[in-house]
């Protein structure tokens, strides 16, 4: 059949058939010499990339930012000028399942978002809570191996969370958020986004500040209960990304309002917590929310695979008058993100179209498997006289100025300051947030969660966890754990 657009081997020759491979006489042996069937099936044989080991499953959308009121006295970066505007697109994912578990299981969400600034790429890679269950990177293999799968029988242990859980008091803040309503949004669209580390912002004239990022949700907040929840896992796994693909599809352009909390510079030293601990919020009566922009979600991705799952977030792409901070969960992600991106997709994952900057890229990195960039004429070393790239420390935003790092090399946990604890938080999270019938709720959900399998001495453990979170509470859980004869 004649047809406008024939089909062609991947090096763009017409092929004779796409029903019928080439035998010798119609019940024969296939020959080695179609060669469009062998690449055809080893090309299937490759299609997929190692899955991420953690936030493997997702979905996303592109859209801008654009900035609304002027926040130029804190930062010099571009995309955070008066009037900016700048295309973006966003990955949101849960974090412990795999890439085909259901959208609708208990879950921090992550909410990875890529400005394709003027200036490079910014990748504020976050999730829809404040704080997180852990402090120090060196920490997070084990963390997520206890939320993934044990093991002998490669199931999901209840009891393997619980242990890490409650041996790790740290994590009683960001648990609790994740037993409360918030730990099952609705929808991607109903949730607030985070950039939960604390990072530094630079000012033209060099001043520094500690920032924390708050994107509020537009659409208002929703959740969805346990029951519903556990419906949807089975009757619609893919319930997020079917939603937000529907939304845009239909012209809805989910939106929302980006907020910062600014902390001089010098405050860090004193103030009531470790402002870089990751498990800890500021409190809005401390640093109130600063309105910045407004951030919308208007196109579909056109081809999953290439603009969704090989998409490349890395924390430490930060352009000049955006920084890090000594936040010890930061500093790990600066190294962890760019070598998996390097692990499942190749060296060369920042020359795919998704993770390209918009602007001139001049590095001297070159070569590695599926290298498609290349600086024509350039020399391939630095410092060079033959006109290559100079770095300019200037343009770089660096300067040597202090940014709170301790000049000795130790290994210790976080300088306590004075209101530090790993209960505070969560206890007024539980008490003065949560309202009585979601106190009730988030009752019957963490109950749920450890009459799922949690054996002694773990589960004593867990309930001493949420008496020190909050004695009546805590109390409560007790109750109905026991009451079922646990
Ligand atoms: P505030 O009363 O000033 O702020 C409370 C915050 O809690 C608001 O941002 C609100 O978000 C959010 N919130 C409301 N309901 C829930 C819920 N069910 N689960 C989680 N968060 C919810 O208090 P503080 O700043 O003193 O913080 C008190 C506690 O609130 C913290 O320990 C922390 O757990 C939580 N929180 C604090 C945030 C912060 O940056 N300070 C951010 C988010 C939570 P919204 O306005 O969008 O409804």
């Amino acid at each position: 059949m004649s047809s406008p657009r024939p089909t062609t081997t991947n090096a763009g020759i017409p092929v004779a058939s796409d029903d019928h491979s080439l035998t010798a006489g119609s019940n024969g042996p296939i020959l080695l010499q179609d060669h469009y069937l062998i690449e055809k099936n080893a090309q299937f044989n490759r299609e997929r990339v190692p899955e991420r080991v953690v936030h493997a499953k997702g979905g996303g959308a592109f859209g801008f930012f654009e900035v609304t009121e002027d926040v130029s006295q804190y930062t010099k970066a571009a995309v955070f000028q008066p009037g900016a505007k700048t295309e973006t697109l966003i990955r949101f994912s849960s974090v412990a399942g795999e890439l085909g578990s259901p959208d609708t299981w208990r879950d921090p969400r992550g909410t990875a978002i890529k400005f394709y600034t003027s200036e490079g790429n910014y990748d504020l890679v976050g999730n829809n809570t404040p704080v997180f269950f852990i402090r120090d990177a060196i920490k997070f293999p084990d963390f997520i191996h206890s939320q993934k799968r044990r093991a002998d029988n490669h199931l999901r242990d209840n009891d393997m969370q619980w242990d890490f859980w409650s041996l790790t008091p740290e994590s009683a803040h960001q648990v609790t958020w994740l037993m409360g309503d918030r730990g099952i949004p609705k929808t991607w669209r109903h949730m607030n986004l985070y950039g939960s580390h604390t990072f530094m912002w630079t000012n033209a004239a060099g001043e520094k500040f500690w920032v924390k990022y708050h994107f509020k949700t537009d659409q208002g907040h929703d959740y969805l209960p346990q029951d519903e929840a556990d419906r949807l896992a089975g009757a619609d796994g893919d319930y997020y990304i079917r939603d937000l693909w529907n939304t845009i599809k239909g012209g809805e352009h989910p939106s929302w309002t980006l907020y910062v909390q600014v902390m001089p510079f010098t405050d860090a030293a004193d103030y009531r917590f470790n402002p870089f601990d990751l498990t800890k919020v500021w409190p809005h009566a401390d640093y109130p929310l600063i309105k910045v922009g407004r951030f919308v979600l208007n196109r579909n991705p056109e081809n999953y695979f290439a603009q969704i799952e090989q998409a490349a977030f890395e924390p430490a792409n930060m352009p000049p008058g955006i920084g890090a901070s000594p936040d010890k969960m930061l500093q790990g992600r600066l190294f962890a993100y760019p070598d998996a991106h390097r692990y499942r997709i190749g060296a060369n994952y920042m020359d795919l179209p998704v993770n390209r900057p918009i602007n001139e890229v001049n590095s001297y990195s070159k070569d590695g498997q599926m290298r498609y960039s290349f600086g024509g004429q350039d020399p391939v070393y630095a410092p060079n006289s033959k006109g290559g790239p100079h770095a300019d420390r200037a343009k770089s935003g660096e300067d040597d100025a202090a940014t709170g790092i301790e000049q000795e090399v130790i290994r210790s946990a976080y300088q306590l300051h004075s209101e530090d604890d790993d209960f505070g938080q969560p206890g007024t999270l539980v008490r003065e947030v949560f309202d009585d019938a979601e106190r009730a709720r988030f009752v019957d959900n963490v109950a749920g969660h450890l009459l799922g399998g949690v054996q002694q001495p773990v589960l004593d453990r867990a309930l001493d966890y949420w008496r020190n979170v909050d004695k009546d509470t805590g109390d409560k859980i007790a109750e109905k754990v026991k009451g079922s004869g646990n």
